[in-house]
């Protein structure tokens, strides 16, 4: 395979998510050298040796085509199941009465187990409970302490271990549990790059979880239930990127209220500067079929042109039939419409407001001169990558070059819109900092002999947070030599 990168100039990342479908070395190496920004270990699948064979699979490409990779591990969290039948699936009729029993029974058409008791504990009637995605809702009509009678609203065929989602109460369940604790000990030992996590409840959940990665990762919450929704912002604000989890947030809440919480939750991150995805069967057909439908050309399109940081494949890549051509094709709609004059005319968004510091006002200025002076591109040093992530919030035409000392920091800034990070020794005066930045300016190729670069950096050089420098740089063709 060829290793020289072309410059990937789409600035909306691809989260791939692997599985049986793609967790051989060579489609990884395929769907990264496709389009894949950030890989996406689903932690509900799999074994823990073959995760951590994956992880190894995809940090070997960081050496070959000299860029960093970024990874993803994705907490399963509280996700509720009921018990087994005992003789194989059942059929619900249309308003039946379905027993949901704290007690171990044998499943049957008229009732099985729930073990989970917080659930009896904060159960109402006309309470609602969906099962297996939606496909069968119950209403509560009966609270008992070990049952929960309920009415069946929509029927069918119901089996073993299905997830019953509970949308309309907030549940006292922590936000892991004990399997999500190893898995997330296990996730920052292969060093991940990203956690995320599953039905988020309050900001509280996202600010325990922060306690235990204590910076060894990003904290992503998804946002996938009604009570998330409710304290959004200080969801957002808990979290260092959030997700519209679209396929658990389809089911807590009706279809229509999904694309309106997404344009909320693109919202409150983008105005806080956090990164944001949207996932869940964007390119759904795709499992199965070579290519995508009309509509969901037009669902990855709006995605990019709402400003998210990263789109993301699930079963697509993960246990479809097409793998590579569902990331070439969602990389080759965002090309297309990061293009458009009408993606060019929003891609300001909305209100920013800003703080009163040096990177808020270097980061607005960047923005500002890169387009005056028509810079190729915006070189930002960073230590801790927030300088690069205030950079990238103010959405410039120019492509930011993120240069940082910490290879992790290089890493997890992967998932953020328009950022190119590079690994780099820290400056230590004024001259090494233009020609280093002009030196890998050139090295990504997204900037050419004969162009303009601004540079954003912290003086004195190598304190952390001081960013207080812009300079115009005018790029010559022969810089390229030296580290
Ligand atoms: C979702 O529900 O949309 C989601 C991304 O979560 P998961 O794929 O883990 O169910």
């Amino acid at each position: 395979m060829d290793t020289k990168f072309k410059p990937r100039r789409r600035r909306i990342r691809i989260v791939t998510t692997l599985g049986p479908a793609s967790s051989s070395p060579d489609m990884i190496e395929s769907l990264f050298v496709t389009g894949a920004d950030v890989f996406r270990l689903n932690m509900r699948h799999g074994d823990l040796e073959k995760k951590a064979q994956m992880v190894a699979n995809i940090r070997a490409l960081e050496e070959k085509y000299g860029r960093p990779t970024t990874i993803l591990a994705d907490l399963q969290g509280p996700k509720l199941r009921i018990g087994t039948f005992e003789d194989g699936p059942v059929r619900l009729g249309f308003h039946q009465t379905f027993t949901l029993r704290l007690d171990e029974v044998t499943g049957t058409e008229d009732a099985v187990t729930l073990p989970h008791p917080q659930t009896f504990a904060a159960a109402n009637p006309r309470m609602r409970l969906p099962l297996d995605d939606a496909r069968i809702q119950l209403e509560v009509e009966e609270v008992a302490e070990r049952a929960l009678a309920c009415k069946v609203i929509l029927g069918g065929k119901l089996s073993d271990r299905k997830g019953v989602n509970v949308p309309d109460v907030v549940l006292p369940l922590a936000a892991m549990t004990e399997k999500d604790r190893k898995d997330l000990e296990f996730a920052l030992d292969q060093g991940v790059d990203w956690i995320a996590l599953s039905f988020v409840q309050r900001p509280k959940d996202v600010a325990d979880v922060k306690t235990i990665v204590n910076g060894r990762a990003g904290v992503l919450a998804k946002i996938e239930k009604p009570a998330a929704m409710e304290a959004l912002d200080e969801i957002v604000e808990q979290s260092d990127a959030v997700m519209v989890a679209r396929g658990d947030l389809g089911v807590e809440l009706p279809l229509q209220e999904v694309p309106p919480a997404q344009k909320r939750i693109i919202s409150a991150a983008r105005t806080a500067g956090k990164m944001v995805v949207v996932a869940t069967q964007m390119l759904e057909s795709m499992v199965d079929a070579p290519a995508p439908t009309r509509a969901e050309v037009g669902d990855v399109a709006n995605a990019v042109f709402e400003g998210a940081d990263a789109v993301m494949l699930s079963a697509e890549s993960a246990v479809g039939n097409h793998p590579v051509a569902a990331v070439r094709i969602m990389s080759d709609i965002a090309e297309r419409i990061e293009q458009d004059d009408i993606y060019a005319s929003m891609r300001g968004f909305e209100e920013r407001t800003y703080q009163a510091t040096g990177i808020d006002a270097i980061s607005l200025a960047a923005r500002q001169v890169s387009q005056t002076v028509s810079a190729a591109g915006i070189v930002c040093f960073t230590f801790s990558g927030s300088t690069a992530l205030r950079a990238a919030r103010e959405r410039p035409l120019a492509p930011i070059i993120a240069l940082t000392p910490r290879p992790e920091i290089a890493r997890r800034i992967g998932l953020t819109w328009g950022l190119h990070a590079i690994t780099t020794k820290d400056v230590s005066n004024f001259e090494e900092m233009v020609g280093k930045a002009k030196r890998m300016a050139l090295r990504t190729g997204l900037v050419k002999g004969g162009e303009r670069i601004v540079v954003t950096a912290g003086v004195p050089f190598g304190s952390p947070g001081s960013t207080n420098v812009l300079h115009i740089a005018y790029v010559q063709g022969d810089e390229l030599d030296g580290h």
